[in-house]
Formats: structure tokens, C-alpha cells, sequence
């Protein structure tokens, strides 16, 4: 199992770099534009673009590398893999949007400071420090990376991999997981964390912002491009600290809904609309994300549970019904069984982990499988592969 990272690191602001990044994305762009003119009659392939434009391309961009032509040709490519044709046109790289790098193109010593980029000036040799968090990375073997700059720096993401042992999953000890507001985590085990600290933060930069919004002078604007700034860099460090408490807990695989797929969430109640903005703002996927390396780097694995119907349903008769639930408490109407409505669906989850666990046939974090179906019947649960 092979375990990727990215290392962020800043370089000076070189006039080189910009310049490169300015003719990629311009070449970028050529390559786009013409992708999309074949595919109206045609399909295009990376021989046909290379026969159509390389000639083109050398000659109004004579001093540009040709490493770095093909990489923008296989980028424009890749943008274009599984879009919708009627949305083509609309596929155009910013002047400034960071650019990729690849080995050919790129090299890069984390252990003594050094990348050697290719540019519009040939091949350039910078410094830099890793630093101290990153440095436990300096082994990794790199696979590429991608420059970009703002005002002040230019940054450079460094994509690094290392082989890990595959956890052993033999006998494994899961833990069901299910997020709400309220508790904005609930785990089958009984752990609740309380949300309420988050959401009146959250409350109260949506109560600034629409002031902000509603003043519109450019300084308000600048306030508010600040305050967002703020607000992420808060909720980035609250699911860092969640992550953590969780990967770190005494489970070997942790099973969470997946919130990319999409729920009928007002079936929970007419609220919900403020409900899916609050989850919305909480970075929907941060939490799963961060949750999903820290796991990894302790050898552990995160699998993804469609939630769907996991609130509805007893966790120990497997009876589904809406009013089971009163707000946040859960009541079957079957067999009596009594419990906190968030634990009950994180039970839920858990079984519907475990049961992806038996089956053993997902990879990490991908898993999908069909939801409870809406029976009386318990066992056994539905189940199918999914991607
Ligand atoms: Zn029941």
C-alpha cells in the first residue's frame, strides 16, 4: 500500500518563474481550445494534438521548454477525462493557476534543500528549508510537483510517496462514526463531542459576514476577504483536533458517513436548510480527509458508509421508521429500545462498516454500499460492491 503526501514549501519570487507559469498556462490553454474544436467533429488524441500544434507552438513560444509543452498537452488531456461535452468550451486554465511538474521536468533533494526546476530560462537550481513538520518526510520518494505564486512567494507543492504495511485486518475493531450539529460527532461507542463552541463560532462570523456584505465599500470587502480567511483557518484547525482525538482512539478502522452522497436531509426536519449550510460551511470533506491520513499514518483505515436511513433505523432490531427519532432522542417503536439519537446512528454505521469489513472486498475510503432499505427485516444487511 503505497501512502501519498504533499509538502508545502515557499521559494522566493523569481521573475523566471512567473514567467513560466504565465507561457504554461497560455500553452495550457492552446491545447484546450483545440481539444475542444476536434472533439465537436472528432475525437482528439494526444498524437493528433502533438501533430496539430507542437510545430505551432515551438514557433510562438520559441525559448519554452518542450518537457514543459507536453506536460501542459497531457494536463489540457486529463482536464478534459470524463467532462461533459456540452461544458467543454467553458474549460480554461487562469493565467496564474499553479502549473504541474513532473520528474523529467523537475527534481527535488528534500533532504538537502535543493529543487531544480525547468523554466523559461532552463534548468534553475533553488534553496530552500524544509520545514520541521515536514521533515519526516525527507526520505519519500517524490513523484512531481506544481509551482504557483501569489505577491509575495512563490509556493511549491512536492508530492511524496512511501510504501506502507497494509493494516492487518483480520480481527478488526471498528468504530461507527456519525456527525450532526448538536453533537458534531457521535461515536458507537458512546464518545459524544459537543458542537456548540463551533457553531456559535460559526454563527457569529455568518452574522459579521452579512453585515460586511451588506456595507459593500471596498474596506468592508477587504474585512471580509480577512474574515474568511479567518474562518477557515479556524475550522481547519478544529477538525485537525478532531481528527486527532479520533485516530488516535483504540480502534483499528474508524467507518463514517459519507456526506458526498446526497441525502434528503430535509426528511430530518424542516430545518434543513440552515442545517446543510452549517454542515456546508464545516468543510464537508476536511474532517473525512484529515481523519483518513492521520489514520494511515498510525496504521489504521477509514472506510466511507452512505448514511442513508442510518437515523431512522433501530440499531438493535433494525426496525426503520421516521418517527422513531424525536429530536435527539431514539425511540423504536418496535421494541422499545431506548438511546441518543446520534449514538444510535453511529451503531448503525458501525454495522454497516463491519459488514463492508466481512465482505473484504473494498479499497480504503471508497467504499460505497447501498444504504438500509426500508424493511422490517434485519439480517442479513444489504449489501453491494460499490466503488
Ligand atoms: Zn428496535
Amino acid at each position: 500500500m503505497y501512502m501519498r503526501r504533499v509538502v508545502k514549501l515557499n521559494i522566493p519570487l523569481k521573475q523566471e518563474l512567473v514567467e513560466t507559469v504565465f507561457e504554461y498556462n497560455k500553452i495550457c490553454n492552446k491545447h484546450l481550445s483545440e481539444i475542444t474544436r476536434l472533439s465537436i467533429n472528432d475525437n482528439y488524441s494526444k498524437k493528433k494534438l502533438h501533430k496539430n500544434l507542437y510545430d505551432k507552438i515551438r514557433k510562438e513560444h520559441p525559448k519554452f521548454p518542450a518537457a514543459l509543452i507536453q506536460t501542459a498537452r497531457d494536463v489540457a488531456c486529463e482536464m478534459f477525462k470524463n467532462k461533459d461535452i456540452t461544458k467543454l468550451k467553458k474549460i480554461k486554465k487562469n493565467k496564474n493557476s499553479s502549473i504541474r511538474y513532473d520528474l523529467r521536468t523537475s527534481k527535488c533533494f528534500l533532504d538537502s534543500g535543493e529543487l531544480q526546476l525547468t523554466t523559461t530560462q532552463r534548468r534553475k537550481k533553488y534553496q530552500f528549508t524544509l520545514p520541521k513538520y515536514f521533515r519526516k518526510y525527507k526520505d519519500w520518494i517524490v513523484k512531481g510537483c506544481s509551482l504557483g505564486f501569489n505577491r509575495k512567494y512563490c509556493y511549491v507543492n512536492i508530492v511524496v510517496e512511501n510504501e506502507v504495511e497494509k493494516p492487518d485486518l483480520d480481527n478488526p475493531r471498528v468504530l461507527g462514526i456519525d456527525r450532526g450539529i448538536k453533537n458534531i460527532i457521535a461515536c458507537s461507542d458512546g464518545n459524544l463531542m459537543k458542537g456548540s463552541e463551533l457553531v456559535a463560532k460559526k454563527r457569529n462570523y455568518a452574522y459579521l459576514r452579512k453585515q460586511l456584505q451588506e456595507v459593500g465599500t471596498p474596506s468592508a470587502k477587504r474585512k471580509l476577504k480577512k474574515i474568511r480567511m479567518a474562518e477557515r483557518r479556524f475550522t481547519s484547525n478544529y477538525n485537525h483536533i478532531l481528527s486527532k482525538r479520533i485516530a488516535e482512539m483504540d480502534y483499528d478502522v474508524f467507518a463514517i458517513e459519507d456526506l458526498d452522497i446526497k441525502t434528503n436531509h430535509k426528511a430530518n426536519g424542516k430545518k434543513g436548510k440552515w442545517f446543510n449550510r452549517i454542515i456546508n460551511n464545516w468543510s464537508r470533506n476536511q474532517l473525512v480527509d484529515f481523519l483518513t491520513y492521520k489514520a494511515e499514518e498510525r496504521g489504521k483505515q477509514t472506510i466511507k458508509i452512505n448514511p442513508h436511513k442510518t437515523s431512522q433505523r433501530c440499531s438493535k432490531c433494525g426496525y426503520i421508521k421516521k418517527s422513531n427519532r424525536k429530536k435527539g432522542l431514539f425511540k423504536c417503536k418496535k421494541c422499545g429500545f431506548q438511546e441518543n439519537a446520534d449514538i444510535n446512528a453511529s451503531k448503525n454505521i458501525l454495522q454497516l462498516g463491519s459488514s463492508v469489513l466481512e465482505q473484504a472486498v473494498c479499497q480504503p475510503a471508497k467504499c460505497n454500499i447501498t444504504p438500509f432499505a426500508d424493511s422490517n427485516s434485519y439480517k442479513p444487511l444489504p449489501l453491494r460492491r460499490g466503488s
